[in-house]
């Protein structure tokens, strides 16, 4: 099972550890976005005591240098990078290879429209180890209307 918390604990480890003993019995296995994405001490406070749960962050970072840091220093096992927003395909797999290098799972961010989901698939090229991809089930009608040819015709 993996879980969203889309940042609910700010930089609160202790109500987010709260919470293990319960999410370890559901066998969850992927903590999403517990914290703000610059809270490095948090989460490598929470990834300290998880056990198999693993911390999953990223997806707020604006360039490479923030998801540097999230590799580096907060003790995640998977990285989730939005391409659109940390600085396109190029910046993407800069952060996809370096994750790759530092044993971290590359993971993409995406769920508005079928050309942001080509663009974020585009980093996980030469990366055969990374398998989980982030898809949207449903297209905003916005985004299914500006796009020409979809999937379902
Ligand atoms: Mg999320």
């Amino acid at each position: 099972m993996l879980v969203d918390a889309g940042t609910v604990w700010g930089d609160d480890v202790e109500t987010a550890r709260s919470r293990l003993e319960m999410l370890n019995r559901l066998r969850v296995t992927w903590l999403e976005e517990p914290f703000h994405t610059g809270a490095l001490e948090a989460y490598k406070g929470l990834a300290a005591v998880a056990g198999s749960l693993r911390l999953a962050a990223g997806e707020g970072s604006h360039n490479f240098y923030m998801a540097q840091h999230l590799i580096d220093y907060a003790g995640i096992g998977y990285i989730q990078i939005d391409t659109g927003r940390v600085g396109g395909i190029t910046v993407a797999k800069q952060v996809a290879d370096y994750a790759s290098a530092k044993g971290i799972t590359y993971v993409n961010h995406t769920f508005t429209s079928h050309l942001a989901l080509s663009a974020s698939i585009q980093p996980y090229a030469g990366l055969g180890d990374h398998t989980i991809c982030e898809y949207p089930v449903a297209l905003k009608a916005l985004a299914k209307n500006l796009t020409q040819q979809t999937a379902d015709g």
